[in-house]
C-alpha cells in the first residue's frame, strides 16, 4: 500500500511571530514541507528551519497567485508522496481562508489531516490598536464580514441587518470597496458620526491606524494612503484606540530589526528585542557545519598538554565552544586527560558570550580581551603567555587572520585548528520576502556580531544597495566589514548583548 502523508491546516496568526500557537510553532519544526500564503510575515518565515521545503502559493512580486485548485492539488500530491505537510495560512484557517475547500480534496483521497486554529486578524488587529472588540458599555456583539464583492461587482452584504444588530462590525478584505461599504451602512440608516477605523498591517511593526467616523473614514484613509492588508472596524469601541493604544508605545514598538547570527545563537538577542516591542527577523545568515571526523583536532588534542610551558586553548565563538566539547565526546577524549596534564593550561575567549559558554561547562576563561576583536585577542595573549608557550586555536575554518600575527611575532607556537565550516544559506523565498521589506524601508536596523555575519548577510540577501541599511555592530572589525558596503554604522560600546540592546534603544 502506498504510504500516505498527512496535512496540517494551520493558522499562523496575523503577523507577529509571538501570536503563533505553540502547536503551529512545533509543526514548523517537525513537518517536511510548508505551503504558505502571501500574508505570512518575514518574521515568521525566518523561523522555518533551513531543511524544510517551502512552497509559496500567495501573490509574489512578478508572479501570479497560485489558483486555489492548484494549491489543493499541491497539498494532495505532497501528502501522497508520504510527506508531512504544513499548510500555513494567515490568521485562522477557517476565517475567510478557504480552508474548507482545501480539505475537500484531501478527504476525497483519504489523506489524514488536522486543523490547527490560529489567532484571527479580526480579533488581534483591533487588540493591537488598543480597541476592545466588545465592551459592556458600548456593544454586546461583534460580526466578521467579508468586504470582498461578488465576481459581478455586487455586494454580498445585507446592510440593514448589520445596522440593526448594533454590534461592532469587522470587515476583512474590504479596503478596495471601503467607500461602498460605508455608504451601504449609512444608506441602511447608520449615523455617519458612529466611530470607525481602518487598521493596516496589524500586529506588525509597520501597523497603522486611522480612526474617524463612518462618514469621514473613506476620505481619511485615502489621505493616509492606507494599503493592504487592512481591516475596517465600525462601532463605538473604535474611539477607545485614543485611550488604549499601546503597541507603538513600547520602547522598540514600531521597529523591525533583522538579526544575523548562527541560528542557535540568536534567540537571546531576539527575545530581548521582542520583549521591548520590536519585530525581529532572525536571518540565520551563517550556519555551521561541524567538521567530523576531524583528524587535525584529534592530533592537536593528543599533543595538548605534554610540555613544560603553558598551553593556551583559545575559543573565538560560542558555537566553537559547543562543537569543541561535542567533538571531545565524539572522540572519546576524557576531560581529565585534557586538562589534568603536565603543562599549565590557560583558556582564552574572544568575548562575553564565548566566556559564558565556557562557564556553562565549568571552565572560567583566564583571558578575555577588553575589546572584542581577533587582533586584540592575539595581542593580549602575546603579552600574557609565558615565552615559548603553545597556543591552540579551535575555531571556524575561515577564522579571522588578524589573530595570528601578534602571536607569531611573540614567538609563540600556534596551532590553528578548524572545528567547523561556515555556510551561507537562505531559502530563496525568505530572501525574496526580506528583499521586499528592505525596498519598502520596513527594516529599521540590522545587527552584526562579527565580520562573518556581515559577509553571510550580503551573501544571503544579495541586495542591490546596502547604503540605506543601519548596521548595529559589535566591534571595529565588524564595522569595517559593514562599511565596505556603504552601510550606516553604529558600534556598541562593549562586546555584549546588553551593550548592543542599549545601543539599539538609543538609536531607535
Ligand atoms: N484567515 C485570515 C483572513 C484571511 S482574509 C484571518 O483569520 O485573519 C485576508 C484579510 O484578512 C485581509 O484582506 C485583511 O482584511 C485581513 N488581515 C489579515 N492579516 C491582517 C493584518 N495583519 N492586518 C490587517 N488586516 C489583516
Amino acid at each position: 500500500m502506498e504510504q500516505k502523508g498527512k496535512v496540517w491546516l494551520a493558522g499562523a496568526g496575523p503577523g507577529d511571530a509571538g501570536l503563533l500557537t505553540v502547536k503551529t510553532r512545533q509543526l514548523m519544526e517537525s513537518v517536511d514541507i510548508i505551503v504558505y500564503d502571501a500574508l505570512i510575515s518575514a518574521e515568521i518565515l525566518s523561523l522555518i528551519p533551513a531543511d524544510k521545503e517551502m512552497v509559496h502559493v500567495g501573490k509574489r512580486s512578478g508572479h501570479h497567485m497560485v489558483p486555489q485548485e492548484e494549491t489543493n492539488q499541491i497539498l494532495l500530491a505532497e501528502a501522497l508522496k508520504g510527506k508531512k505537510v504544513l499548510r500555513l495560512k494567515g490568521g485562522d484557517p477557517f476565517v475567510f481562508g478557504r480552508g474548507g475547500e482545501e480539505l475537500e480534496l484531501l478527504k476525497e483521497h483519504g489523506i489524514p489531516f488536522e486543523i490547527v486554529p490560529g489567532i484571527t486578524s479580526a480579533a488581534a488587529v483591533p487588540a493591537y490598536a488598543g480597541i476592545p472588540i466588545t465592551h459592556r458599555e458600548y456593544t454586546s456583539s461583534f460580526h466578521v464580514i467579508t468586504g470582498h464583492p461578488r465576481k459581478d461587482g455586487t455586494s454580498r452584504v445585507d446592510y440593514p441587518s448589520l445596522v440593526n444588530l448594533k454590534g461592532t462590525l469587522v470587515f476583512l478584505m474590504g479596503i478596495s470597496s471601503m467607500e461602498t461599504i460605508l455608504i451601504g451602512l449609512m444608506e441602511a440608516g447608520m449615523d455617519p458620526s458612529v466611530p470607525a477605523a481602518v487598521l493596516e498591517k496589524g500586529t506588525l511593526s509597520s501597523q497603522r491606524r486611522v480612526v474617524s467616523t463612518v462618514g469621514n473614514l473613506a476620505k481619511e484613509a485615502k489621505k493616509a494612503e492606507i494599503g493592504t492588508p487592512a481591516i475596517i472596524l465600525v462601532g463605538e469601541v473604535c474611539a477607545l484606540a485614543d485611550l488604549f493604544h499601546w503597541a507603538e508605545d513600547r520602547p522598540l514598538g514600531g521597529r523591525q530589526i533583522l538579526i544575523t547570527r548562527p541560528r542557535e545563537n540568536s534567540s537571546r538577542l531576539a527575545d530581548r528585542l521582542r520583549a521591548l516591542g520590536a519585530q525581529v527577523i532572525e536571518l540565520p545568515s551563517i550556519d555551521t557545519k561541524t567538521i567530523s571526523p576531524n583528524p587535525a583536532l584529534s592530533h592537536a588534542m593528543k599533543e595538548f598538554g605534554y610540555r613544560t610551558k603553558e598551553e593556551w586553548l583559545v575559543f573565538t565563538s560560542p558555537i566553537g565552544v559547543r562543537i569543541f566539547f561535542e567533538q571531545m565526546v565524539e572522540m572519546k577524549m576524557d576531560l581529565r586527560k585534557l586538562f589534568a596534564c603536565p603543562a599549565k593550561v590557560k583558556i582564552a575567549a574572544i568575548g562575553s558570550a564565548t566566556e559564558r559558554e565556557l562557564r556553562e561547562r565549568g571552565l572560567f576563561a583566564d583571558l578575555v580581551p577588553a575589546v572584542y576583536c581577533a587582533e586584540d585577542l592575539g595581542k593580549e595573549i602575546a603579552v600574557a603567555a609565558e615565552p615559548g608557550s603553545r597556543v591552540t586555536i579551535v575555531r571556524a575554518s575561515i577564522g579571522s587572520q588578524e589573530l595570528l600575527p601578534p602571536l607569531e611575532k611573540a614567538g609563540l607556537e600556534v596551532v590553528d585548528t578548524p572545528l567547523y565550516e561556515t555556510i551561507y544559506e537562505t531559502h530563496e523565498q525568505i530572501r525574496e520576502k526580506i528583499q521586499e521589506q528592505f525596498k519598502a524601508g520596513e527594516i529599521d536596523m540590522v545587527t552584526f556580531t562579527s565580520a562573518s555575519t556581515v559577509k553571510g548577510f550580503v551573501h544571503a540577501l544579495r541586495l542591490e544597495d546596502y547604503r540605506p541599511i543601519h548596521a548595529v555592530c559589535i566591534g571595529e572589525q565588524t564595522a569595517a566589514e559593514a562599511r565596505k558596503y556603504g552601510m550606516r554604522i553604529s558600534i556598541s560600546k562593549k562586546a555584549s548583548i546588553d551593550s548592543m540592546v542599549e545601543l539599539i534603544l538609543e538609536e531607535a
